[in-house]
């Protein structure tokens, strides 16, 4: 399969490339990104034949439907990349919350947030195709505590990949930056930046945008690729999970084959949702996708008034930080498979010069024929996660945005999926205060107290991170980045 470019091709790059191209190199015409050109067919014959498939065999098959110019032992080894993960045979369990209503639990991986579904698969392949080509490539991250982590974790050691990774130092929370100082291996660097989020993703546009950095790469034979979400190898491992949990609910006899759901996805920069919505298009019987949000309702807004103004907010920081975004990239995926490039160009550009676009009503309506969407405060969030702990169930505040969602679902006959992103363990002392603890100060107290106070355990992963030795203690003024990176490289 193809893929083509959200924006329009500008006559000097090929019109069409196939899937290695488009993951290693992901920027696109006019600053677009890339989409494929055509989906498979999700539909009920496929569904029927994959009803027995493990979490790894159904994978298998839709990266073959989708025709990706990968090979099979390639392919075969980055999904064994799941063997990881708490249980191997299911990757990813569903936990019943409600008679209708199932969490599905994507944090089951080494880092314990949903970034692994994808990151740990992905990264394996672009190590691999960078091997083939005998090129070199440095991915930049930015992180604000869940993509850092996922990132380092899956390109440790891989060989033709350095990987650099920039983290507002406070800004995370310990367990987080933990998960980064701590990380070994020699092709990666970490680095704490005085500032917040926004100071730190600023410093490495500039710097990915600098002719002098250019040359220095070049000088060093070093490309340049991304790993976070508007690289479309990302996209194509989240849509798997949302035809595995149908499946899932069919085998436990909770619905029937045909049989409609709700899926209901905590959104930030909208790759997630975007896997969903691609799944329904291409046959999954969804009836709507729910887009959680916190407070930062850029999203709630763009589908219920068909608005889109970054011009006129602030970002707020809240308690579920990876949602805490107002340029959420994949939406422009959306535009451009219901409204084709240049119009989608258009929008976008006009969202870079005025931060602003407006849909027309007909737009309008073709969105809100898959979304609805909803958004939750913080205190919203500590009372669902309360409600729950007394049943036995802990989520952490991310997953707690969706509850709201699920309560509004129209249709009250149909089931609903929820999609956990994030273990608790990542985000304790929230939890706890949630929990009716205000007095902890930090995760180490959080943990051990929710420990003890309810049934859950803390996994290893985490709990081993408070002896590790620190690798990577650099903390550094922003205008100190560069010299950094240059002794890195
Ligand atoms: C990244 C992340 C999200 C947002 O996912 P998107 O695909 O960017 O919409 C939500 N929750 C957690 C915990 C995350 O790490």
């Amino acid at each position: 399969m193809q893929f083509i470019e959200t924006r329009g091709n500008d006559g000097t790059k090929p019109q069409k490339v196939n899937f290695s191209e488009a993951i290693l190199n992901p920027s696109a015409s006019f600053g677009g990104i890339f989409v494929p050109e055509t989906l498979p067919s999700f539909d009920s014959a496929f569904l029927n034949r994959h009803l027995n498939s493990s979490y790894k065999e159904l994978a298998f098959d839709i990266l073959k439907l989708f025709e990706i110019d990968i090979d099979d032992d390639t392919i075969n080894q980055a999904l064994n990349r799941y063997d990881t993960f708490d249980d191997p045979q299911n990757p990813v369990p569903l936990s019943k919350i409600e008679d209708d209503c199932f969490v599905m639990e994507l944090y089951h991986g080494p880092t314990r947030a949903f970034k692994d579904m994808a990151l740990q698969p992905f990264g394996y392949i672009l190590s691999k195709e960078a091997q083939k080509r005998q090129q070199n490539y440095l991915i930049m991250a930015a992180t604000s505590g869940d993509t850092g982590p996922a990132t380092l974790e899956t390109f440790k050691n891989q060989d033709n990949i350095k990987v650099a990774c920039l983290y507002p130092d406070g800004g995370t929370s310990d367990v987080q930056r933990l998960q980064m100082v701590t990380e070994e291996a020699d092709n990666e660097k970490v680095i704490g930046v005085v500032g917040n989020f926004d100071d730190t993703q600023n410093m490495l546009k500039e710097l990915l945008a600098s002719e002098d950095f250019k040359a220095e790469l070049e000088k060093r034979d070093i490309k340049l690729s991304a790993a976070n979400s508007v690289n479309f190898g990302r996209i194509i491992f989240q849509i798997m999970y949302h035809i595995h949990g149908y499946l899932e609910l069919v085998r436990q006899n909770e619905i029937e084959m045909g049989e409609k759901v709700y899926l209901v996805v905590p959104s930030g920069n909208f790759g997630n949702v975007l896997g969903g919505y691609y799944a329904k298009k291409a046959g999954l019987p969804v009836e709507k996708l729910l887009v959680a949000s916190n407070i930062n309702n850029i999203l709630t807004d763009l589908i219920e008034n068909g608005v889109y103004d970054m011009a006129s907010r602030e970002l707020i920081k809240t308690e579920s930080p990876a949602m805490d975004i107002l340029k959420s990239s994949n939406v422009e995926r959306v535009l451009f498979d219901k409204f084709g490039g240049e119009r989608t160009k258009e929008l976008m550009e006009s969202l870079n010069n005025e931060g602003k676009y407006t849909l027309t009503s007909e737009e309008l309506a073709l969105l809100q024929e898959d979304f609805v969407a909803t958004y939750s405060s913080d205190s919203e969030c500590e009372e669902e996660i309360a409600h729950y702990a007394k049943q036995g169930y802990i989520f952490d505040p991310h997953t707690a945005t969706c509850i709201k969602s699920y309560k509004q679902r129209e249709n009250k006959e149909l089931k609903s999926i929820i999609y956990s992103t994030a273990e608790w363990t990542k985000f304790s002392t929230t939890v706890a205060k949630a929990l009716g603890n205000q007095d902890v100060s930090n995760d180490t107290e959080a943990l051990e107290w929710i420990a003890n106070n309810t049934r859950q355990s803390v996994p290893p992963m985490i709990d081993g991170l408070f002896s590790k030795e620190i690798k990577h203690p650099l903390v550094v003024q922003k205008e100190f980045i560069k010299d950094e990176m240059l002794k890195f490289l």
